[in-house]
């Protein structure tokens, strides 16, 4: 959970893939959200900008253009957050060990299908990477290089490893590296020490 982290770029990043941590800009309890990082367009330039989703340029540029349209701005920030529910919905589930909503995969495939054609392979060092090409006014641009994020996780190996933080008003996400996969809380210092105080506390009320 997002902890006392007051603004998006302190929140912490846990998840070990860029779209977990995407999902996890928001804490959940029984399905509804309960705290939320994401709350504007800006915050959403905020993030993809920090993660390294979108080059700083690009970032400015984008401020620059939601300044001139709000409203597309607005509209944009909220199909950031429609895609985020299906991140959302579509991990959790298969953490839980359910098929994902056929709803939440035909939202994500929808993004997909919208910036396929702006893929492109750039020149990268000695190497290559995945880039996108064309229409640096557009607005949705932050929601591509996420949704491609979360279509790589679900057809990488690493899915396996996939796990939902068990804590009641947290349900973040994460892949669980760690080498025994024995990790269960999103956060050790954070949900993971909660449980431990409220255990102690149950133990103190029944020894007397
Ligand atoms: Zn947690």
């Amino acid at each position: 959970m997002a902890g006392d982290s007051e603004t998006i770029l302190e929140l912490k990043r846990v998840a070990g893939d860029m779209a977990l941590d995407f999902a996890n800009t928001c804490d959940h309890q029984a399905g509804v959200i309960v705290a939320d990082w994401l709350r504007s367009y800006a915050d959403l330039l905020d993030w993809v900008g920090r993660v390294g989703l979108l080059e700083g340029a690009q970032v400015e540029h984008l401020r620059h253009v939601a300044a001139r349209q709000p409203v597309a701005a607005a509209h944009a920030f909220q199909q950031a957050l429609a895609l985020r529910a299906a991140i959302y919905a579509i991990f959790s589930a298969i953490a839980g060990k359910q098929p994902p909503a056929t709803e939440a995969l035909a939202y994500l495939n929808a993004v997909l299908a919208a910036c396929q054609p702006h893929l492109q392979i750039e020149p990268e060092g000695e190497g290559f990477r995945w880039g996108w090409a064309g229409d640096s006014d557009a607005l949705d641009r932050p929601l591509w290089p996420l949704a491609r994020a979360a279509a790589d996780l679900l057809a990488s190996p690493a899915l396996r490893l996939l796990r939902q933080c068990p804590a009641e008003d947290c349900g973040w996400l994460f892949l669980d590296t760690s080498r025994n996969h024995t990790r269960r809380w999103c956060d050790m210092d954070d949900c993971g020490n909660r449980a431990k105080a409220r255990r102690h506390y149950r133990r103190e009320v029944a020894g007397g």
